[in-house]
């Protein structure tokens, strides 16, 4: 009789539980992305810290052959079906709102995405990595910053209002980088975003999904390999 109430009781809960729906479930999905990030902060610190500090020095030294403040001019190889370690990383803003995606747009590419923030906004590192450019252009992406990660993807942080990092420097994952600003060719605050290997922008939202705060999943593998001007170098020698 008694057990029978229980379940009774239980029953109504569990009821409950799925009519709530809307907000519960809400709140449930925004939890999952903190949750997450716990995790890989306990995972980082397991770590081997040598191991991993040589690695910041010459961040994904394993595809890229060249340390240079260019952009665009990357040498190396990206062998086909390239696995990109997205684990330990840090949403580079709080932000949920995209203004524009990746893709054609006014008859160009936008090799990035545009995420709402306000002047001032702390910006942060995808991941823990080096900072290979910290540079200002003028008609293009105002102050920004170029991040190389050991897991061979770079990031690039646009239209900031100020920098907070130098060349070469070492930063970790969550590190506050910069702050948000309207700098460049630039029509309102925002944060352009891209991430890139060895050179060649990828859509950003294959790997970053803002509006959930995480990324899509541990791994993003890369079918085609990238190779770029690393052959004659190598076999020079
Ligand atoms: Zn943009």
């Amino acid at each position: 009789m008694e057990f029978s109430t229980i379940k009774k009781t239980l029953g109504i809960v569990a009821l409950s539980l799925v009519s709530l729906s809307g907000m519960a479930q809400d709140i449930i999905a925004r939890q999952a992305p903190s949750d997450k990030r716990l995790k890989d902060i306990h995972n980082v610190k397991l770590n081997n810290t040598a191991a991993l500090s040589a690695d910041l020095n010459d961040p994904a030294a394993n595809i890229y052959t060249d340390w240079t403040d260019n952009i665009r001019s990357c040498t190396g190889v990206v062998p086909s079906n390239y696995k990109i370690d997205l684990r330990g990383f840090c949403m580079p803003t709080p932000s949920r709102k995209i203004n524009s995606p990746f893709g054609p747009r006014w008859g160009r590419q936008h090799e990035g995405l545009d995420i709402k923030v306000y002047i001032g906004d702390t910006i942060r590192a995808a991941f823990d990595g080096k900072v290979r450019i910290c540079k200002y252009n003028g008609g293009g992406y105002g102050y920004y910053i170029v991040i190389r990660h050991p897991n061979g993807l770079e990031t690039l942080y646009g239209h900031l209002s100020k920098q907070i990092v130098k060349k070469d420097q070492i930063v970790r994952a969550g590190e506050p980088i910069g702050l948000g600003g309207n700098t460049g060719k630039s029509n309102g605050s925002h944060l352009h975003f891209e991430t890139r290997v060895l050179g060649q922008p990828i859509n950003p939202a294959l790997m970053f999904d803002f509006e959930h705060q995480d990324v899509t999943g541990d791994f993003f593998v890369l079918n085609n390999g990238i190779s770029k001007g690393s052959v004659a170098k190598s076999s020079k020698k």
